[in-house]
């Protein structure tokens, strides 16, 4: 069915259902007693539910999932309720003595309701978990019992009394107003309590509708019967017809446009309270209390509710269990993760750390990298232009190194370089910054000192390194060492402070083994 094609026909039933149903009371009301009467007021009754069955038919083709499970239950229930509706018009066409009920349309007709309840209680039910739905269908249960104990009691039993009619048959009877109700209730609480995403409100205040028709339509029924007035049950057809009329309306207003904005979230519905159910078993235990007969309907009645209600606190208390067991686990889990987790996080940690030392370090003195000196002198620079604080920078290159590499070798080349450097560290303070600048330069910073403290330095280095020899393999190696020394002066930039100390390192290798101090007026050896 297309939209258009689904418009029109709305609009063309809402015309037609009135029309229909006039038609039918003119029928039953006006026409001559004739078996074509009683022909076409069958063909009457029986086109509401077959419209309904036809376009619920098509409505279950198109839906897929849960609402083609509750489309399904309504279509099979309105099936039943047209296939009852014509052994019905047959019976009562072709047989001179309608069969006892209940018959077979009796008992095809009762399917209908239970299909539709079965419908609703899906439409309820049917997004909560399976514990929430067993709860919801024990409270329908118990609200079934105590609905069922006091029609019987207050209501259809004295009545029954007067008929003579077989248990079977009072229970068949019974069911279809019980029924009606329970589906009336189902659809309310959708209605009103669960937020779904798979039938309109319109639909189901039309579905109410058509439920209350049947429902008003089954107590007139029983009010007949109960009073012999079989003679007027067929003016109640057309109502019947016109309540399975409305079916197909509904089914048509299935679809709402508001539809995908309510998706899914839940009121706070009825099932989630204790309300209904503990309201009505209380109601039955006060009307009890009332006419207090011993063991009678009423009795029996609240025994079933009460065992009912236990049901529903097992249900409860096992979920209760489970949900424990569920939580237990999943905190274990979680700890667990969280422990994984610190794990990772530590040896992240150690790693970085690993890596941003060996970002700063030189790996084969273990001293700072040029790298690291030079971002910690842009810092000292940036420290001594702002506070006024100097310091002094020495640049020490080995001499003739190249040799020692070509006498013994790259190996001894390297160990030559690592005692030089433990030289070094053991000549200057914990304060002191000393970094291997490249091959075999280092250079020290001393942070806080004027020229003195370096020039002072460069005389303990230079000393300590005539004086050393290096014992390698059984061989004495004797290295000498150029320095250059400077100090930070006002505005030195970080390209000043470098280019004077290069320049000085440069002047002592003109003569090797010695040391030369550069500032910015001076140059000297010898003087400090
Ligand atoms: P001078 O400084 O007195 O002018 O002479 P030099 O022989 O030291 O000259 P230069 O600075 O040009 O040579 C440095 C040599 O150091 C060159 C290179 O082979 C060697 N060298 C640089 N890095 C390393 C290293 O890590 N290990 C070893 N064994 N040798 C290195
Ligand atoms: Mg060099
Ligand atoms: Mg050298």
């Amino acid at each position: 069915m297309t939209h258009i094609n689904k418009n029109s026909l709305k609009k063309f039933l809402l015309y037609y259902i009135p029309v229909h149903i006039l038609l039918y009371y003119i029928v039953i009301i006006f026409a001559p007693d004739h078996p074509g009467k009683y022909f076409i007021a069958g063909i009457l009754s029986i086109t509401g539910p077959l419209v309904s069955t036809v376009i619920l038919f098509f409505t279950v083709r198109k839906k897929r999932s849960a609402e083609k499970v509750l489309w399904g239950l309504l279509f099979l229930g309105t099936v039943f309720y047209f296939l009852g509706e014509l052994i019905w018009d047959i019976y009562f066409l072709k047989m001179e003595q309608i069969p006892l009920s209940p018959n077979l349309a009796n008992i095809i007709f009762s399917l209908k309701p239970l299909f539709y309840l079965a419908a609703f209680i899906f439409l309820v039910s049917h997004d909560l978990r399976k514990t929430r739905m067993a709860i919801t269908i024990v409270d329908i249960l118990i609200i079934v019992m105590v609905i069922s104990s006091f029609s019987w009691y207050l209501l259809v039993g004295p009545f029954f009394t007067h008929l003579n009619a077989t248990i079977p048959e009072i229970t068949i009877l019974l069911s279809y107003p019980l029924l009606e109700l329970l589906i009336l209730f189902g659809i309310f609480h959708a209605r009103f309590f669960v937020k779904q995403a798979i039938v309109s409100k319109k639909s189901l205040n039309i579905f109410a509708l058509s439920t209350v028709t049947m429902l008003i339509s089954t107590c007139i029924y029983l009010f007949f019967l109960i009073y012999n007035l079989e003679d007027l049950l067929i003016y109640l057809n057309p109502l019947y017809t016109m309540g399975m009329f409305y079916i197909s309306m509904a089914t048509l207003y299935a679809d709402n446009d508001q539809l995908p904005e309510r998706m899914n979230s839940r009121k706070k519905d009825l099932t989630q309270s204790h309300f209904l159910p503990l309201v009505s078993i209380v109601l039955l235990i006060i009307i009890y209390g009332i006419y207090n007969r011993g063991i009678d309907e009423l009795f029996i009645g609240l025994i079933f509710s009460f065992f009912l209600l236990f049901i529903r606190l097992f249900i409860l208390l096992k979920e209760n269990r489970q949900l424990n067991v569920l939580l237990t686990n999943a905190k274990q889990e979680l700890e667990e993760k969280n422990k994984k987790l610190e794990k990772t996080i530590k040896e992240l940690e150690k790693i970085n750390e690993i890596r941003s030392i060996e970002a700063r370090t030189d790996f084969l003195t273990g001293l700072y990298n040029r790298r690291y000196i030079d971002s910690l002198l842009h810092s000292l620079i940036k420290e001594a232009n702002n506070e006024h604080k100097p310091f002094s920078i020495l640049l020490i290159d080995i001499d003739h190194f190249k040799s020692v590499n070509d006498r013994y070798g790259h190996d001894v080349g390297d160990i030559v370089i690592q005692k030089a450097a433990q030289i070094f560290l053991s000549s200057v303070r914990t304060t002191d910054i000393l970094g291997r600048f490249g091959g075999e330069e280092f250079i020290i910073i001393l942070p806080n000192s004027y020229l003195q403290a370096g020039v002072q330095l460069a005389k303990r280095i230079h000393q300590k390194m005539e004086d050393y020899s290096i014992l390698i393999n059984e061989q004495c190696i004797n290295i000498t060492v150029s320095i250059g020394v400077t100090v930070w002066e006002i505005n030195d930039q970080f390209n000043d402070i470098y280019r004077r100390v290069d320049e000085a390192l440069y002047e002592a290798k003109k003569t090797r083994n010695t040391i030369i101090v550069k500032t910015k007026t001076i140059t000297n050896d010898n003087e400090w």
